[in-house]
Formats: C-alpha cells, structure tokens, sequence
C-alpha cells in the first residue's frame, strides 16, 4: 500500500509565497516512487490548481486546510503525511490522524529519508 503526502504550499513548497524548502522535484519523484501526492492550503482550489498545472505535475488531490481529513477517506495508504510551516498545518494534520512533518530539511529527511531534498534540480534557485 502507498504512503500519502499532503503538501501545504506557503512556506513549504518552492513554488510558495514565501518559497519554502521543498523543492517541486521532490513532488514529481515521490510521484515516480508511488506515493499519493497533494495539496492542502489556505489558497482556494483554483489557485492551487494553477500552481501546480504552472509545474505540470497532476496531483491526487488538492483541498483546503480545514478538509484534510476528507482526504483519508478518498485514499488508502499505509501513512498519511502533512507537511507544513505552522501551527495550523499542525492543528489540522493532528485532527486528521495524519502525521504532521514541519517544513524544514531535518525534519522531512528524517520523516521520509527516502526522498533526499539534495535530489533537488541543481538550477533550483534554494540551491
Ligand atoms: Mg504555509
């Protein structure tokens, strides 16, 4: 069975506002390596979409924060993640049963070793 991975996109993904640690490279290969990607943020849906159609990554799912726990009912997996940058991405990955990884590289590689964030595009602009 997949493990699932909910992304919050402020502060975590590179391709948030601010930009946060972890790189769209990573989306795209824990895709490869079969887990359930997607995303959870305060954005409204449409714009996450265009965040990550502007990437040509085609997500599982894309929610709102306060909707994660939906999430584990349309999905089977193994471990269900959230990676965030506050305490509301801890807030709401706790309610949902999911295990809450803050968006910082000790605390990913150590959560999911993995997905190494070295593996990152070497243009990446946080390299
Ligand atoms: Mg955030």
């Amino acid at each position: 069975m997949p493990d699932l991975i909910s992304f919050d996109i402020d502060g975590t993904l590179e391709a948030g506002d601010p930009p946060g640690v972890i790189g769209m490279s990573i989306v795209r290969t824990a895709q490869e390596l079969g887990y359930i990607v997607g995303s959870c943020s305060d954005r409204p849906i449409n714009t996450q979409t265009r965040i990550w159609d502007e990437h040509s990554i085609a997500v599982d799912f894309i929610v709102l924060k306060q909707n994660l726990g939906d999430v584990m009912g349309r999905f089977k997996a193994e471990k269900y993640f959230h990676v965030g940058d506050s305490e509301v991405d801890k807030f709401f990955a706790n309610q949902a049963g999911f295990q809450f990884i803050p968006a910082e590289v000790e605390a990913w590689e150590l959560a999911l070793p993995n997905l190494p964030l070295e593996r990152q595009a070497p243009n990446s602009h946080l390299s």
